[in-house]
């Protein structure tokens, strides 16, 4: 570790959560904004640039900097204020979804939206516009955002709401870091009238009754997520288990208001209060390396049948939402080559079409994804927006330490893109690592794509704010 300048720079090796890409690079951990507008100078000054990243939890290059340097906020992470009437909260940019609730439960109100780990900061958040698994039916992370401040490269500390400044709000938000640091955001949270869930398991037996499942209860219910076995060929391609998860009402179950004690919504650390669960990533690296995933997955397909015949059953909202935190360093299972995750958006009407061709073309080239999870979406206001009315399938490949599989990966990642743009479709950043700048207008249209830049020249100027996948995006 060596300190490089009068900022405490240090020089660390900087991914993105798959491990896949990322490198060396300058990092530096703010604790104020008068931090983070020297660090903007001392770049500048040294004619650098700076990639903001908050937890780092973007599965690709979106918060990484080779051989750059990397602004990480995760130090600022206070939680300024929190009204329990309206249970809106003032926060500081570093402070993660974990920390968020665990300050409103206990006053009754939990994020309005969440991802599938509670490590995510506010300010990677609101730089990716996250979705959770109420999307169809709550919208974005964006939507529930009052105000923020932005420093921007140029030294001003702008606020923004949909009142004041609405063009920077609606293109900072989903941006990708592009157009400044978030430093503080007002963010929504909502009502919640017990710390548990009711959630049904239901067995999907393939892809078009997985699809069918979420345009029947889009309308219902408050959660709604699927679990495909990739795996599955022929009758059974894009079978899986759907999650359909409601909240109560007020009163009716009152039992769960002793769940409001964020003590009893946290992630357990211990697989049936004993074995930690730190140890059980080298047992999952196991069924990945001796490609025992295909059985994995089958025998998780069948468990379903059970979970459905005991459904509903209650679990509580950290239960239900992060199930991925309950095995820490799972990504570890992929190593040494990392993993990437691909999640292309499809249009309503090419769902079905394009998402059994993907399905297909992976099992042709002989690289099926270890995990799949299918969401239903709907648009929304946001310039960079990667939402579309339909469908996204977020699709896990491990990553294989030899560069011809990697590059043959890779290959087929850009054949599948190909056949998603072709149908309007579009892509999330936090889980790409493949796309190329030639994509990038396709994915967002040109208008949208011209006035970012514009906004960019404007409030960057000397294009300071890069990362990799910026710069691989040709932003
Ligand atoms: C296990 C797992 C599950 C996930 N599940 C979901 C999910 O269900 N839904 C979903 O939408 N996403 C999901 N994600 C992706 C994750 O929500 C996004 O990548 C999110 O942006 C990560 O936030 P972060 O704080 O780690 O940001 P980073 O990954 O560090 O950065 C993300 C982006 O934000 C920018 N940024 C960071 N801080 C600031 C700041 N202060 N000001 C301006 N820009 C900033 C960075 O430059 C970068 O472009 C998941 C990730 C993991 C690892």
């Amino acid at each position: 570790m060596t300190t490089t300048d009068s900022l405490a720079w240090r020089d660390e090796d900087v991914r993105g959560f798959g491990m896949a890409v990322g490198g060396p690079a300058k990092v530096l951990r703010p604790t104020t904004v008068e931090q983070i507008a020297q660090a903007f100078i001392e770049v500048r000054a040294r004619g650098g640039e700076v990639a903001l990243r908050g937890a780092g939890c973007s599965y690709g290059d979106a918060s990484t900097s080779k051989h750059g340097f990397v602004l990480d906020t995760s130090r600022m992470n206070r939680v300024l204020a929190f009204d329990p009437v309206t249970g809106i909260a003032t926060v500081e940019p570093g402070v993660t979804v974990r920390d968020l609730w665990r300050r409103s439960i206990g006053h009754g109100f939990w994020p309005r939206v969440v991802s599938g780990t509670m490590a995510v900061s506010m300010g990677g958040a609101a730089a990716m516009n996250i979705h959770g698994k109420n999307n169809f039916a709550l919208g974005s992370f964006g939507e529930g955002v009052k105000s923020f401040e932005l420093l921007t490269p140029r030294g001003e500390l702008v606020r923004c709401s949909r009142d004041t400044e609405p063009e920077l709000f609606h293109a900072a938000i989903g941006g990708f870091g592009m157009l400044g640091c978030f430093t503080k955001l007002e963010i929504e949270t909502k009502r919640v009238h017990s710390g548990r869930l009711r959630v049904w398991g239901i067995v999907a037996k393939d892809l078009a009754h997985n699809l069918q499942i979420l345009e029947d209860l889009r309308g219902q219910a408050d959660y709604l997520v699927s679990w495909l076995d990739l795996h599955g060929k022929g009758v059974a391609l894009g079978r899986g288990l759907m999650h359909r998860a409601d909240q109560f009402e007020s009163g009716e179950d009152p039992e769960g208001l002793r769940f409001f004690d964020p003590g009893l919504q946290d992630v357990p650390p211990n697989l049936f209060g004993v074995i930690p669960k730190g140890w059980l990533w080298p047992g999952m690296w196991g069924a990945v390396h001796l490609h025992q995933v295909n059985l994995v997955n089958w025998l998780k397909f069948q468990a379903g049948y059970r979970e459905e015949r005991h459904s509903p059953y209650l679990q509580t909202h950290g239960a239900f939402h992060f199930l991925l935190d309950y095995v820490p360093r799972w990504q570890w299972m992929t190593k040494p080559g990392g993993l990437i995750q691909f999640q292309p958006f499809v249009p309503f009407e090419h769902g079905e079409r394009v998402l059994r061709t993907l399905i297909e073309r992976c099992h042709q080239h002989g690289m099926v994804p270890y995990l799949g999870v299918l969401k239903r979406h709907r648009p929304d206001p946001f310039l960079m927006t990667h939402a579309v009315d339909g469908y996204s399938l977020a699709m896990d490949f491990a990553v294989s330490k030899s560069q011809p599989k990697r590059e043959a990966l890779w290959r087929l990642c850009r054949e599948l893109a190909e056949v998603v743009l072709e149908a309007g479709g579009r892509f999330y950043y936090a889980k790409d690592a493949v796309l190329q700048a030639s994509s990038f207008g396709r994915v967002h249209g040109d208008a949208a794509v011209t006035k970012f830049r514009a906004l960019k020249q404007k409030w960057d100027p000397d294009r300071l704010l890069q990362t990799d996948l910026s710069r691989r995006m040709g932003v």
